[in-house]
């Protein structure tokens, strides 16, 4: 039977050659695709030049990932012993790849180790950051409607715990600085490190998380002020320059893929050319992180047992293309595929055919907003309701294209309360306004829960966090039974 390895993964696209920068400069036509990479999240345009809000079945297809049914879902269950947490209850956790490889290797008691990561572009992250990191491992909100599931506490806690399994969290502040020109690398080390605050007040478990910086993981150490030269002068060279000089050639991809699906121009072929070599190189330091065998520390060097530790990798599906790659190159290096489950979009308050983002602080909601803030930011946010009470009590409310109702369906524990919000809106007996003040008080509780426990992590939480050492987990059996 086939499983999902044996679907081919398609190579990620390079930052520049994303179909969104392509379709703005095409001017023959006002359709544009829905473009999904790491750098690009849209739900494209229709013919009638409207954007249009994100379409995940098709990028399932598109990807060539797996759909999570309720078959996985039993299974989740059943192996486990806790109910699907509400993200994978309402499909928002929506897709994965070899899944079912994982669940049958925890089945007959190997170990795996979680990997996820944040590329800190700002300060403070926004509420859209935390939803990877939310289902890893699960540490209350309290829900502030009525009817309060209260009987399922054991869902708070996920990945981490259902599985107990150790998590590697990557911070990539290397990427975000060659990527971005407007942050300097000291802006993007410092990010690194506030995020870290934010991500350890989520709620992991020291004995089984080690948390990283690529500047200091990787260019750190004795080897510092020569790696951050390496990063300063990477930044600075052009694919074009090194091909220039040492006549490399690496534009048959760019061409192929850019032929297959816009005619080529030269100003877009120098775009991609502009990339810096590091940006060329980065995928390959996201993967390393796929490996057990990177983290000697950690798993012991012994790599003919560790390089068989699978790693289950909980991501937007924006991330995806870095893992196909990697997943294509793995069986080369005698390494295991790392499986993937993706989440969708937490969406931007402008609408849901973006995500939320901090390269637009207009589009977010960020873990330090006072209630406030929080309040005015969802009283401005994209809404589905009608423009008249009247109509409203007509025709009804869109939740489908409802920015505060999609904050609901992923911060709002009550799957009844939801359902019954639903189609109260939808029939035109609750306003706009309502739904705004539902959604409003429960970012709020939520950002409040947040900003308590993150009073409490101190730096010197953060340094434990940050310290490279072995992590609590079950070690592999005897090879027969692998
Ligand atoms: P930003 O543009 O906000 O900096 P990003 O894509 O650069 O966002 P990363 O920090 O690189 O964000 O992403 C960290 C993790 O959070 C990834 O798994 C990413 O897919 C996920 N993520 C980012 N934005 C959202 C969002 N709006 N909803 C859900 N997950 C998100």
């Amino acid at each position: 039977m086939a499983t999902v390895s044996d679907v081919p993964d398609e190579p990620g696209q390079p930052p520049a050659l994303t179909a969104l920068s392509l379709a703005e400069i095409s001017q023959e036509s006002k359709t544009k695709e829905q473009v999904i990479t790491p750098f690009d999240v849209s739900g494209g345009v229709d013919e009638h030049g409207k954007a249009v809000a994100i379409d995940y079945d098709k990028l399932i297809d598109h990807f060539g990932s797996q759909r999570i049914d309720k078959s996985m879902l039993e299974r989740f269950e059943r192996l486990t012993g806790k109910p699907p947490h509400r993200l994978l209850r309402r499909g928002l956790v929506f897709s994965h790849r070899d899944l079912n490889l994982i669940l049958d290797k925890y089945e007959k008691g190997i170990p795996f180790f979680l990997y996820t990561g944040r590329g800190p572009s700002s300060g403070s992250m926004h509420v859209g950051h935390s939803v990877p990191f939310e289902f890893t491992k699960f540490v209350g909100t309290p829900s502030t409607c009525t009817q309060r599931v209260t009987a399922n506490k054991s869902n708070r806690r996920y990945l981490q715990d259902a599985f107990n399994v150790p998590l590697i969290i990557m911070l990539t502040d290397d990427e975000k600085f060659l990527h971005s020109p407007k942050l300097s690398l000291k802006d993007c080390r410092k990010f690194a490190l506030e995020n870290a605050l934010d991500i350890i007040a989520i709620g992991f478990d020291p004995a089984k998380t080690f948390i990283f910086a690529d500047t200091e993981f990787i260019y750190g150490g004795h080897g510092a002020a020569f790696g951050y030269n390496i990063l300063e002068i990477g930044k600075k060279t052009t694919n074009n320059q090194i091909k220039g000089t040492f006549g490399f050639n690496d534009t048959y991809v760019v061409f192929f893929w850019h032929t297959t699906h816009y005619d080529v121009n030269w100003s877009v072929t120098y775009q991609v050319n502009s990339n810096n070599i590091l940006e060329f190189a980065f995928p390959a330091t996201q993967s390393a992180t796929s490996f057990a065998t990177s983290f000697p520390f950690i798993f012991g060097s012994n790599t003919k047992i560790v390089s068989k530790i699978p790693c289950l990798i909980p991501c937007a599906i924006d991330q995806d293309p870095y893992f196909r790659q990697c997943r294509d190159n793995a069986p080369r290096l005698g390494l295991v595929k790392p499986a993937l489950i993706h989440t969708v979009f937490l969406p931007s308050l402008r609408g849901s055919e973006s995500k939320m983002s901090a390269s637009d602080t207009e589009s977010s909601i960020y873990l330090s907003d006072t209630d406030n803030q929080i309040k005015k930011k969802i009283g401005k946010a994209f809404s589905g309701g009608q423009d008249t009470r009247e109509l409203q009590e007509q025709i009804g409310g869109r939740t489908a294209v409802d920015v505060p109702f999609q904050y609901l369906t992923f911060f709002l524990e009550s799957d009844e309360d939801l359902e019954s919000m639903r189609e109260r809106y939808e029939k035109g007996q609750m306003q706009s306004g309502e739904m705004k003040a539902a959604a409003t008080k429960e970012l709020q509780a939520y950002v409040a829960a947040f900003r308590e426990r993150r009073k409490a992590v101190t730096t010197e939480i953060r340094d434990e966090f940050m310290r490279p050492r072995q992590l609590v987990f079950k070690s592999m059996p005897p090879e027969k039974e692998q």
